[in-house]
């Protein structure tokens, strides 16, 4: 007899990037010379000062449980974080610490969500977006953005928007279109959703990864009446290349924070000890830090200025990302009779040359891939 799997995790699809990255493993360890383009993970070690603080941690005994919102060094190091970028002071019952930007939007999404609502995500979306409203039960309604370039729009959000909308999920700079929503249409964005009584989770794992003339735009940074409504996901995964660590934070509304607490109470409890310790430290010696990101932020450039032109002069066409570190380019100019699909294409890149990238499907969107430069 089949192993009775649950009705929620059967409606889940796997991980679409981490099957890549998995295949990249494989050729590897085979001895193949691969190019490796599939996972978000940046290729740099976590900078030596982030990695003493941790260190220390340990040394003094940082070892044991922490509050299910995580230290309050951290919570303290995370409101002066957004207090110096943004100008905004947030109480310390909004900020609650996460295994990761990925448990952040868990714990966001299932403390709101219902099986009868309706959640909004725009495409092309992170792969676990549709899988964790999966896990809930509600319908999922797919915002098309293509025709304003990945851009998502007020216009769009309130066109989709129905009675049973609970939800909608923005991702910006966006993964993998590497798209950043301006400032006045994220903020129109959202006095939508507060008309229609609609929450936000911001996912802002890419907040520091902005290439000028775009400019960082946080939800933080709207008016308080908006932010009621709005939960705003962060990670130190990208940001400091500390994937590893598994330290991400919440900034929501108290009752909102309330809930998720307690949801994350009876799963991870809080990320670990020492790893918080370090995050907050990273957080309160910002220049030393920011130096340190500044350097991984000029790599990040250097690549995207030689792999965009390149995509475009061998006939793939690929918008400059104004974000995060993935390129998007559009396939479809060479589907034919072997290739009709992004995922033949990813496929025939893979067998031929052992590049490793994700098809676009499951982002959401057919005919595109997915390079990451990271
Ligand atoms: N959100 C987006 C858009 C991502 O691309 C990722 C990771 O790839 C995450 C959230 C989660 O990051 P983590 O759980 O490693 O903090």
């Amino acid at each position: 007899m089949a192993f009775p799997v649950s009705e929620s995790v059967k409606r889940m699809r796997p991980s679409a990037t981490l099957a890549a990255a998995a295949i990249a493993a494989d050729l590897k360890s085979q001895g193949a010379d691969v190019i490796d383009l599939s996972i978000g993970e940046p290729d740099f070690d976590t900078p030596q000062h982030i990695k003493n603080y941790a260190i220390e941690a340990l040394q003094h005994g940082i070892t044991k449980y922490t509050p299910t919102t995580g230290l309050k060094s951290l919570q303290k190091a995370i409101i002066g974080f957004y207090e110096r970028e943004f100008g905004v002071s947030f109480a310390a019952n909004q900020v609650m610490a996460t295994s990761g930007g990925k448990q952040a939007i868990f714990n966001a999404v299932l403390t709101l969500v219902n099986r009868d609502d309706e959640v909004l995500i725009h495409q092309p979306y992170w792969v676990s977006f549709p899988e964790i409203v999966n896990f809930t039960g509600a319908k999922i309604v797919e915002i098309e953005t293509e025709e304003t370039g990945f851009v998502l729009t007020a216009e769009q959000v309130k066109v989709a928007i129905t009675d049973k909308t609970k939800l909608i999920i923005i991702n910006s700079p966006g993964n993998p279109s590497g798209r950043v929503i301006p400032a006045d249409e994220f903020r129109k964005i959202v006095e939508v959703c507060a008309e229609h009584n609609v929450y936000v989770v911001s996912d802002e794992c890419y907040l520091k990864f902005v290439y000028p003339p775009a400019e960082v735009f946080s939800t933080a940074s709207l008016p308080k009446e908006l932010q009621e409504y709005v939960c705003i996901a962060g990670t130190f995964s990208k940001t400091l290349a500390m994937t590893g660590w598994r330290v991400g934070y919440t900034i929501a509304n108290p009752e909102w924070t309330r809930g998720m607490a307690k949801l994350q109470s009876h799963s991870t409890s809080h990320p670990t000890s020492f790893a918080q310790e370090g995050c907050a430290m990273a957080l309160e010696n910002w220049s030393e830090t920011n130096a340190a990101l500044n350097r991984m932020l000029a790599e990040y450039t250097r690549r995207r200025e030689f792999l965009i032109p390149a995509l475009n002069e061998i006939g793939l066409p690929c918008e400059m990302p104004e974000g995060a570190f993935y390129a998007f380019p559009n396939v479809r100019r060479c589907f034919n009779e072997r290739i009709k699909t992004s995922a033949d294409f990813a496929d025939l890149l893979l067998k031929e040359a052992h590049i490793v990238t994700t098809n676009g499907a499951g982002f959401g969107v057919e005919g595109f891939i997915r390079l990451s430069y990271a």
